[in-house]
């Protein structure tokens, strides 16, 4: 009823929260970073990402195999405060 945690379950919520994903090939170990942008346009901002659905419609981009082991969600985006700043500044 009233909980307030935010919830993030859709690959629109993600990217509205600044998040990205991770996944990792089960045979060859290659980790990419997903691009938001085309799972939406492909899967739709409403799709959940949750359990084993999307893993298994992704296909390793070395190794061809299908079905990536994991996928971790992880912070993605330099518009969150939280991230850490690039080589940008300067020392005076
Ligand atoms: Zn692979």
């Amino acid at each position: 009823m009233g909980q307030r945690s935010i919830s993030i379950r859709t690959l629109g919520d993600l990217v509205a929260y600044g998040y990205g994903m991770n996944a990792l090939c089960e045979r060859c170990r290659h980790r990419v970073d997903l691009d938001m942008q085309m799972l939406i346009r492909r899967f739709g901002a409403d799709f959940v990402y949750l359990g084993k659905t999307l893993v298994t419609r992704l296909r390793c981009t070395r190794c061809g195999a299908k079905g990536a082991e994991t996928i971790s969600v992880q912070i993605h985006n330099a518009q969150n405060p939280w991230a850490p700043q690039h080589g940008s500044q300067r020392r005076a």
